[in-house]
């Protein structure tokens, strides 16, 4: 992650997207989990190139994409050896798709709004308005990306186990734990490395996509507080999946 120096405009973007997200929240309602998430950092993949940090400095698109995919990858790896250590099939979400306009992609026929990222549980799918992430990658950092697709992610794992609780914060908060963990035990086994400043970005972006404090918790559409959700992400990433009830 940038220093904080270079990070000055980051305040009032911060704000700005999670304003963003707590109006999408409820924007997929009908989908299994809709809703817009959102947060950065600055992580690298260990490999191919296992020592080397990503230079804090660098924005560009092509960086941002390469985050995504890495991101991807690194879930997907991590998913794959946690089912299998339980004797479990794992199949990866059939793809990570960017867009652009309004109505661009669509779930279950329902058309995806600008500023979002989403699961769509119907075609086992992510999709996110690249604008709007690239701006979140921009202002959060990188690490944004990684807990993003993390959380996304996630969603489709509780899919795949069938978990689906009644209220939105209960498959949200967890959803933030599975991504605190495939990070932060992607961090302990080496496949991820992170540049200084990155845990401070994964907090920046966990608590920029909070729900708005007068949100009732019981909500549709609620993901939970700032301060929950980042508790819940960082209990995830310091002690894995044990904290996320998932059996
Ligand atoms: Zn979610």
């Amino acid at each position: 992650m940038g220093p904080w120096s270079g990070r000055v405009a980051r305040g009032p973007l911060v704000g700005l997207v999670v304003v963003a997200l707590v109006s999408l929240a409820c924007a997929g309602g009908g989908l299994a989990q809709p809703e817009g998430e959102r947060p950065g950092a600055n992580l690298r993949a260990a490999s191919p190139e296992p020592n080397t940090t990503r230079a804090d400095s660098t924005t560009s698109v092509a960086e941002f994409k390469q985050d995504v995919a890495d991101a991807q990858a690194i879930a997907e790896r991590y998913w794959a050896a946690q089912f299998k250590a339980s004797g479990q099939r794992f199949t990866p979400i059939r793809r990570v798709t960017p867009y652009q306009r309004a109505g661009e992609v669509s779930c279950g026929g329902q058309p995806l709004p600008r500023n979002n990222a989403v699961y769509c549980s119907q075609d086992d799918f992510i999709a996110y308005d690249v604008a709007w992430s690239v701006a979140a990658f921009r202002e959060v950092g990188d690490a944004f990306v990684f807990y993003l697709l993390g959380h996304e992610y996630a969603h489709g794992i509780q899919v795949r186990l069938g978990i689906n609780y009644s209220f939105t914060i209960q498959q949200e908060l967890q959803a933030d734990c599975m991504a605190g963990a495939y990070l932060g035990d992607s961090v302990r086994a080496g496949d991820l490395r992170l540049a200084e400043g990155d845990l401070d970005e994964f907090r920046e972006g966990v608590a920029a996509v909070g729900d708005d404090p007068d949100q009732p918790w019981f909500a549709e559409g609620a993901h939970g507080t700032a301060e929950q959700r980042t508790d819940t992400f960082f209990r995830g990433y310091e002690r894995s999946l044990k904290e996320c009830d998932l059996s």
